[in-house]
């Protein structure tokens, strides 16, 4: 199959999955071509309906089978791409391979250097990767090189925040048959890359493969993204020949699977998840016993998008999600701030807190803080690459409570400060609904689990608590005096 980037004559783009069918029949009843694409990220605008003709993309949003009637017609028709009424127009390189720059919320087109296929081109159409620079053989030293300016992102990746290059040569140097794992368990936007635009992914991950001699590169997902692993599995069978062999593995819907030592615990097919003691990490001892990395997708994007473009502008992935109308994945500049991501939602109510980072973020008011892993470290926020948004309405000491209860309900139960820490943390936090109110006690069980925990699970776990403490102390105390300042606990709020 031909590609699509740079064809002649108008292509219609149909991005999100949903209303597809529909609108893809009305082009076909025309016989005017439309293909199907992936998600950009940003459902609130999907189906998004583009038209491109040369040098011109015009973008529909949310559009309707009635619009897209006006839309192929106009095509038909041989009009100009504007006269459908389009919501944004941009001019670009005809032979772009990257979704153009809009001035559409969410979409940030200057930006999107990993996520740039994910709207534009066809997820699992290897003509259209090859098309955009994909499938080239890099070769080690390159690749090594890309690696030393590049940070794993996402607490999945085995270099969560650290250079990569150190990890590959321990694994090369360890010598036996290594591997590489692609853990994409878990986390929204290293779904969508998974679903839009897989051969960024695995470009990576065969590229770190070569480097480190394995033979297999192994995709791991979460049973729920369905769309993640059936995507992925299909643009695996399409790829080129001459590569590492590469499998897809669904693991289980469980927060803790995406943990580095459990996703090989869950690859291996065992079905109790427990963490392994380090050391020896899986640089060394890793799937089967042998020296295995283990990246996320938005990691292998980034270092795909590098070795593509020769440089190391990185960027970072951000998921906003919670009291929002719509959650949504957008790509910045690793200089923005969490005021940028959250400019790209529509806050459903009235801000009031933000927890940065994962199930076990931190919680903050404050969003002149930048993405970059070392400001929101600073600022004891999490680095994951997820921000949930909390409205006025919100109760703090619920939200923190909930969190606290997950943990002693979903820890594997293999260490003592994790297991029982987070049971202990969980009564705390309900206590102070009986007006016991014991914010040392937190602390001192919190610093605990921080400093004793074997994996980030309990690392983190206390995380929500601890920030809460420092941020919402008025509201916790209120609780203890009886009140609950947003009038929106589901527990009854009793002194004793
Ligand atoms: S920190 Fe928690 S999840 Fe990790 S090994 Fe200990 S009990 Fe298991």
């Amino acid at each position: 199959m031909a590609s699509i980037i740079a064809a002649e004559g108008p292509t219609i783009r149909i991005s999100g999955a949903g209303s597809s069918p529909d609108l893809l029949s009305v082009a076909a009843d025309a016989d005017v071509r439309a293909v199907e694409v992936g998600s950009t990220g940003v459902p609130a605008l999907e189906p998004l309906v583009t038209v491109t003709d040369g040098d011109e993309t015009a973008f529909h949003t949310a559009c309707s089978t009635a619009e897209m009637d006006t839309i192929v017609a106009s095509v038909a028709a041989g009009s100009d791409v504007r006269a459908a009424e389009p919501d944004a127009v941009a001019e670009h390189d005809p032979d772009t391979a990257r979704f153009p720059a809009v001035d559409l919320s969410g979409l940030g087109g200057d930006r999107r250097r990993m996520l740039g296929g994910a709207g534009w081109r066809r997820p699992t159409n290897p003509a259209d990767h090859e098309a955009a620079g994909g499938f080239g053989d890099p070769g080690p030293d390159a690749v090594l090189a890309a690696g030393e300016a590049i940070h794993g992102r996402g607490w999945g990746d085995i270099c969560q925040d650290t250079p990569l290059t150190p990890t590959w040569e321990t694994v090369r140097d360890t010598g036996g048959d290594p591997a590489v794992v692609v853990n994409g368990h878990g986390n929204p936007a290293d779904a969508l890359l998974l679903a839009s635009a897989p051969y960024d992914v695995l470009d990576g991950a065969t590229a770190v493969a070569d480097c480190v001699g394995a033979e297999a590169v192994i995709v791991y997902a979460s049973t729920a993204d369905e769309r993640a692993v059936e995507t992925v599995r299909e643009a695996a069978a399409e790829h080129p020949e001459g590569s590492p062999a590469i499998d897809v593995v669904a693991g289980p819907a469980e927060y803790r699977a995406a943990e580095p030592t459990m996703a090989l615990e869950a690859v291996e097919g065992n079905h109790r998840l427990e963490a392994r003691i380090r050391p020896p990490g899986p640089e060394s001892v890793g799937l089967h016993g042998q020296p295995t990395v283990l990246h996320t997708p938005r990691t292998l994007a980034q270092l795909s998008a590098s070795l593509r473009d020769g440089d190391a502008d990185a960027t970072r992935a951000v998921t906003v999600q919670g009291d929002v109308a719509a959650p949504v994945t957008v790509e910045l500049a690793a200089s923005a701030t969490l005021a940028d991501a959250v400019d790209a939602v529509a806050v459903d109510g009235e801000f009031k807190a933000a927890c940065v980072g994962g199930r076990f973020g931190g919680l903050t008011r404050d969003l002149d803080v930048s993405i970059a892993p070392e400001p929101l470290t600073d600022a004891d926020l999490g680095t994951e690459g997820t921000v949930q948004i909390l409205a006025a309405d919100r109760c703090v000491l619920e939200f923190v409570g909930k969190r606290a209860q997950f943990a002693a309900d979903e820890n594997c139960g293999r260490c003592v400060p994790c297991r029982e820490g987070t049971t202990q943390l969980a009564e705390l936090l309900r206590d102070i609904y009986d007006g016991s109110y014991a914010p040392e006690d937190i602390e001192e069980l919190v610093r605990v689990m921080d400093t004793s925990s074997i994996c980030a699970f309990g690392v983190e776990a206390g995380r929500p608590a601890r920030t809460a403490l420092a941020e919402f102390e008025a509201e916790l105390q209120a609780h203890a005096d009886g009140t609950c300042p947003t009038d929106s606990c589901p527990e009854t709020v009793e002194v004793t």
